[in-house]
């Protein structure tokens, strides 16, 4: 066994059981992009960055996630479609073969932290089999100093190997590709999957439990900044609604992209050490501190270029609609160091409401706050595939469903406990469509998404007059700088009121029909919050 690079001493893959081959540990992200260029897996763009692909997956695959069932697990995780057990035997066979399979190779290794808070640090061992997963690894967690890293002791360690099929009659999983989670092992292993954000949102999921569960944190899939006067705001929201773009704002420092803690003495911090941010469509002037991030160091993720050159083409969405940048977090000029911030003054939940029917911004009551937040609703248009009409309604709790794996009510709770100790405001933000549908409507301008965020954090908002919505009840602005009035209620942006009102109550009804399945933990209160859907005439 060659162990090469920055190591502690006494550290050695063979703790893990693998015998033989070659390990390079903690490798500068230059040396990482030099082996990915060498084996042909990517191309320098003209910044500079490192464009890869990923493979046969181009997004996560939640039905592939599984949870280790056993005594840590049985009587505290929510089984569920995303929370999908597994038998430790099963887990303990794919393990060994998977350490048989890095056996003999050339493979990365990497030390590196999650949380921000020292106090809630979790430090992580990372094995890849690519070089560029090992980029992604130093690009989204928190670095270690080359100091630390000689005496970096981990607890949890992840197992990444793309290239490595499980065989699902033997192994238990669905097909080929898997992503496991052992809490009592603190294991976490992904196999046949290249996608990257796989590595992240496992991290995540394993937060998600152990700082709730354990340390009374509350873990929060929304990012977060902080603007001059210390006040921090954090953005909840599902895949697409905004929580990257929207969360970069030159005024304001960034925290954190994606994911954060809350803690009793009511910090916030951020998980991570880097962002994830979408590339479609994406262009210097209306995303310039995203854009400009993407250089050296960067890794693009299934982008095409423009024909015969290296400048990526960004609206190009051959490969798949869900183009990816990671980048460490100080690509990004205007951030909080450390990724911390004091005093959470509004929360915004992010709904891409490709209906047209939520208003661009509303006010909740914590009621409203509790039942939203349960709900967890988006709706979006499913690719730009020919023929697509229909938005595809999701709601997922907690805006965040899929990694969650402790049951809705135990972070609503905590939510509500804080937002009411701390008189938090809390608004609806639609980043989705105005003025129709999808197919009738358009998309939301972000400078208008941009100007109503500003409005609510700078307090001028709070000075509008409100007006109830008819059917979702909450507290619709009447007025607001720099957005034309008549686009704040959204009845007022559809030519057709009758089929605005439809539209209204069909959601109204879904939403309805999916809350049944919470409403037996919901007190009087956030029932309060939750629509009424209207006559029709
Ligand atoms: P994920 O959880 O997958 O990282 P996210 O919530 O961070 O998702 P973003 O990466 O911010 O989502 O994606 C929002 C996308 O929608 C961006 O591509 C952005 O350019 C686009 N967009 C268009 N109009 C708006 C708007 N009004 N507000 C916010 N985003 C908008
Ligand atoms: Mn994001």
């Amino acid at each position: 066994m060659q162990e090469l690079g920055i190591k502690p001493a006494d550290a050695s893959v063979k703790d893990l059981g693998i015998e033989d081959g070659k390990a390079y540990w903690n490798l500068p992200p230059q040396q990482l992009i030099q082996f990915a260029l060498r084996a042909g897996q990517g191309k320098l763009t003209n910044t500079g960055a490192l464009a890869i692909d990923t493979g046969e997956f181009t997004g996560r695959s939640p039905k592939d996630k599984f949870t280790v069932k056993d005594e840590v697990t049985a009587d505290t995780v929510w089984w569920n479609d995303f929370n999908i057990p597994l038998h430790a035997s099963k887990f303990d066979q794919l393990y060994r073969k998977m350490i048989n399979y890095f056996n003999g190779k050339e493979f990365f290794v990497r030390d590196v932290y999650a949380c921000a808070d020292v106090r809630y640090r979790m430090n992580i061992r990372v094995i890849n089999e690519y070089s560029w997963s090992n980029l992604f690894v130093h690009n989204m967690f928190l670095r270690p100093t080359e100091k630390e890293l000689t005496r970096f002791v981990p607890e949890w360690h992840i197992l990444n190997a793309p290239g490595f099929h499980a065989d699902p009659a033997e192994d238990g999983t669905r097909q080929h590709n898997f992503s496991i989670i052992d809490f009592k092992r603190k294991l976490i292993i992904i196999g046949g999957s290249g996608y990257t954000g796989e590595i992240k949102k496992g991290v995540f999921t394993a937060l998600n439990f152990v700082l709730p569960h354990q340390r009374n944190v509350l873990s929060m899939h929304c990012s977060a900044n902080i603007g001059k006067d210390g006040d921090t705001a954090i953005f909840f929201g599902l895949s697409g609604t905004g929580k990257t773009t929207l969360s970069a704002d030159h005024d304001r420092k960034l925290i954190g992209d994606d994911e954060h803690g809350w803690t009793p003495d009511n910090t916030i911090f951020n998980f991570e050490g880097g962002c994830y941010a979408k590339t479609i469509d994406l262009s210097e002037e209306k995303e310039p501190e995203i854009f400009h991030a993407i250089r050296s160091g960067s890794l693009l993720e299934n982008v095409n270029f423009k024909p015969g050159c290296d400048e990526v083409n960004y609206c190009d969405c051959r490969k798949t609609e869900n183009t990816r940048v990671s980048y460490p977090i100080d690509h990004i000029p205007n951030i909080a160091t450390p990724s911390l911030g004091l005093n959470p003054k509004n929360i915004f939940f992010l709904t891409c409401d490709a209906y047209g029917v939520l208003p661009p911004i509303s006010r909740l009551t914590p009621g409203q706050a509790a039942f939203h937040f349960i709900s967890g609703y988006t709706a979006k248009v499913a690719g730009t595939e020919e023929g697509i009409k229909e938005p595809t309604m999701t709601f997922s709790a907690c805006f965040g469903a899929p990694f969650m794996p402790l049951h809705p009510t135990k972070y609503a709770e905590m939510l509500s406990r804080k937002m009411q100790q701390g008189g938090v405001n809390v608004w609806l933000v639609n980043t989705g469509w105005s003025g129709g549908s999808y197919g009738n409507g358009k998309r939301m301008s972000l400078k208008i998404t941009r100007a109503l965020i500003t409005a609510a954090l700078t307090g001028e908002l709070s000075q509008s007059e409100f007006e109830s919505h008819d059917v979702f009840g909450v507290a619709v602005p009447k007025t607001c700088p720099g957005v034309p009035s008549e686009m704040l209620n959204p009845r007022n942006t559809w030519s057709d009121k009758d089929a605005y009102d439809h539209k209204a109550n069909f959601l109204a009804e879904a939403f309805l029909k999916n809350f049944n399945r919470f409403s037996s933990y919901a007190n009087k209160e956030i029932l309060s919050g939750a629509p009424r859907t209207k006559v029709h005439v």
